[in-house]
C-alpha cells in the first residue's frame, strides 16, 4: 500500500496561496474550512489517503468567457462571463449567478467552494457552483439588462441544465435577470425544464423562494437563541444590505417582534431608530426592486431618521446583527465595536461577510455566530424544492413551503450544533457548518474512488 501523502495545515494552505495567485478571497475560504477539516480528519486516515480536501479545493471546472452587448447608445461592450463547477459529488452543481463590477474568478472560486459545503449541509442533493459576469446592471436600461443577459445564455447553456448545473440568482441578479436568462436557453434549446431557479410564479418558480434566504438566516437566528433559551422578541437588530436577503430578514425579525434600526447599500447606511417595520419594508422593496434607487431616499420620506454616507452599520448599538450585503463588509474593528456595544448573536444572510480576523474576534467573545454557509442556506434549500417541483410539474403552496424551510433550518443548525459544541456550553458554528457540510461530500467521494 502507498503510503499516503500528510501534508501539515500550513503546508496545505502554502500550496492553495501558490496554485491560485492573486485570489485573496478564495484563499479565505479555504483557509477558514481547512482549519476545522484537518483537526477532524487528524485520526481519519481514509480522507488523507484520497485527498479530499485537496480535491474539493480544486474546483472541477472553470468556465470563463466573452460577452458582447450592445449598449442603448449602440456602442459595442465587452464583459466576461464565469461559471465555476465546483464540486457535484453529491448532486447538480448549484448556486447562483452575481452581476457586479467586483465580480473576478477569485471571488466566483470562493462562493462555488463555500456553497459546496453550504449545499451539502441542506441535507439536499445539491453540488457547489456559482456563476457570474463583471456586469454593473446599475443605471443600465432594462433593454440593455435584457441584451446582456441574453448573450450571457447564449454562451451559458451549453454548460447547464437540470441535471448537470442548476443556476439561481445572487447579487444584481434577481427575478427581472432570471426571466431574461430563462426566456433565453429555452428559446435557443426549446426546452422548458428546471435549468434556473429563482423563476417567476408565472412560469415554474416556487412559493417562498424570494423570502427564503432572509427568512432562514432570521430562523438561524432564532435557533441559536433558541439554544441558550432566548427568543427575538424585543431585541434591536442591526442590519447591512437592502436587497432581497436583507429586506427579507428585516420582514421576519419585525414578524417575530424584534425591531430592526438601519439597512444600507453601498452608498451608507440609514439609522431608524423607531424601528423599519412592516410598511417601511414594502416603501424599500418598491424603492430597490421598482424604482431602483438608493436607501439615501428613505430618510425623505421618513421623518427620525439619519442617512450616514459612506458609513457602514456596526456602530450602531444593538442585541442582534445580521450581514445581509456582501462579502467581507464586517471587519476586524467593526467586530469589536458590535461586541462593546453589547451585541449577542451575529446570523449571516450574506457569504462571507465577516473578515477571519472579525470571525475570531466573536469567537474570542463567546458570541453566538451563525456563518453565511449555514445562517444563508435557506435560500438554496428551497431553490432545490423548486427544483423538485419542477421536476415533478408540481407546485406547493406557501404555507406548505414555509414549514419546510423552518425544518430545514432547524436541521442545519441541528447538524451545526452536533459537530460544534465545544462541551462547556459554547456551540462554533463554523466548525459545525465546516465539518457537517464536508463529511457528507467526503463519502460520497471516497464512493467514487479516484474520479
Ligand atoms: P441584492 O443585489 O438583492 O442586494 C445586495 C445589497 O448589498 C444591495 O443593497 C447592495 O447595495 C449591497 N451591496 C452590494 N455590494 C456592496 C458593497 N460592496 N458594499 C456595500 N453594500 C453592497 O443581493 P442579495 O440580497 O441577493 O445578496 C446579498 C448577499 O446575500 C450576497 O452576499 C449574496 O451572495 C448572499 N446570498 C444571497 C442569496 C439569495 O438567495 N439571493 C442566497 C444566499 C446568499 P447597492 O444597491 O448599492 O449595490
Amino acid at each position: 500500500m502507498a503510503v499516503s501523502d500528510h501534508v501539515d495545515l500550513e503546508t496545505f494552505i502554502g500550496g492553495v496561496k501558490k496554485r491560485n495567485p492573486g485570489q485573496p478571497e478564495f484563499v479565505q475560504a479555504v483557509q477558514e474550512v481547512a482549519q476545522d477539516v484537518f483537526e477532524f480528519i487528524e485520526d481519519k486516515e481514509q480522507y488523507h489517503s484520497a485527498q479530499i480536501l485537496r480535491r474539493i479545493a480544486e474546483p472541477d471546472r472553470v468556465i470563463s468567457f466573452r460577452v458582447c452587448w450592445e449598449d442603448d447608445n449602440h456602442n459595442v461592450r465587452v464583459q466576461r462571463g464565469y461559471r465555476i463547477q465546483n464540486n457535484n459529488a453529491i448532486g447538480p452543481y448549484k448556486g447562483g449567478i452575481r452581476f457586479h463590477p467586483s465580480v473576478t474568478e477569485s471571488v466566483l472560486k470562493f462562493l462555488a467552494f463555500e456553497q459546496t459545503f453550504k449545499n451539502s449541509l441542506t441535507g439536499l442533493p445539491m453540488g457547489g457552483g456559482k456563476g457570474g459576469a463583471n456586469f454593473n446592471p446599475k443605471g443600465k436600461s432594462d433593454a440593455e439588462v435584457m441584451r446582456f443577459c441574453q448573450s450571457f445564455m447564449t454562451e451559458l447553456y451549453r454548460h447547464i441544465g437540470p441535471d448537470t448545473d442548476v443556476p439561481a440568482g445572487d447579487i444584481g441578479v434577481g427575478g427581472r435577470e432570471i426571466g431574461y436568462m430563462f426566456g433565453q436557453y429555452k428559446r435557443i434549446t426549446n426546452r422548458w425544464e428546471g435549468v434556473l431557479t429563482g423563476k417567476g410564479l408565472e412560469y415554474g418558480g416556487s412559493q417562498m423562494r424570494p423570502e427564503a434566504t432572509g427568512y432562514g438566516a432570521v430562523y438561524f437566528m432564532e435557533n441559536m437563541l433558541k439554544h441558550k433559551k432566548d427568543v427575538i422578541e424585543g431585541k434591536t437588530a442591526v442590519i447591512s444590505g437592502s436587497g432581497n436577503v436583507a429586506t427579507h430578514a428585516a420582514e421576519q425579525i419585525t414578524k417575530q417582534g424584534g425591531k430592526v434600526l438601519t439597512l444600507s447599500d453601498s452608498g451608507g447606511f440609514i439609522h431608524d431608530p423607531d424601528g423599519i417595520n412592516q410598511e417601511k419594508i414594502d416603501w424599500i422593496k418598491n424603492l430597490k426592486n421598482v424604482k431602483r434607487g438608493r436607501i439615501s431616499e428613505y430618510c425623505d420620506e421618513f421623518k427620525g431618521a439619519s442617512y450616514h454616507e459612506g458609513k457602514r452599520p456596526w456602530s450602531v448599538a444593538c442585541d442582534l446583527a445580521l450581514p445581509c450585503a456582501t462579502q467581507n463588509e464586517l471587519n476586524e474593528d467593526e467586530a469589536k465595536m458590535l461586541v462593546s456595544n453589547g451585541v449577542i448573536a451575529v446570523s449571516e444572510g450574506a457569504n462571507m461577510p465577516t473578515t477571519l480576523e472579525g470571525v475570531h474576534v466573536f469567537h474570542d467573545a463567546k458570541i453566538m455566530y451563525g456563518p453565511g454557509k449555514a445562517a444563508n442556506a435557506g435560500g438554496v434549500a428551497v431553490s432545490g424544492l423548486e427544483m423538485s417541483q419542477n421536476a415533478e410539474r408540481i407546485s406547493w403552496n406557501h404555507a406548505r413551503l414555509g414549514e419546510m424551510l423552518t425544518e430545514l433550518m432547524e436541521g442545519i443548525h441541528g447538524k451545526c450544533v452536533e459537530y460544534g459544541d465545544q462541551g462547556d456550553g459554547y456551540v462554533d458554528y463554523v466548525k459545525g457548518a465546516n465539518i457537517a457540510g464536508f463529511k457528507k461530500v467526503a463519502d460520497a467521494m471516497l464512493a467514487y474512488g479516484v474520479v
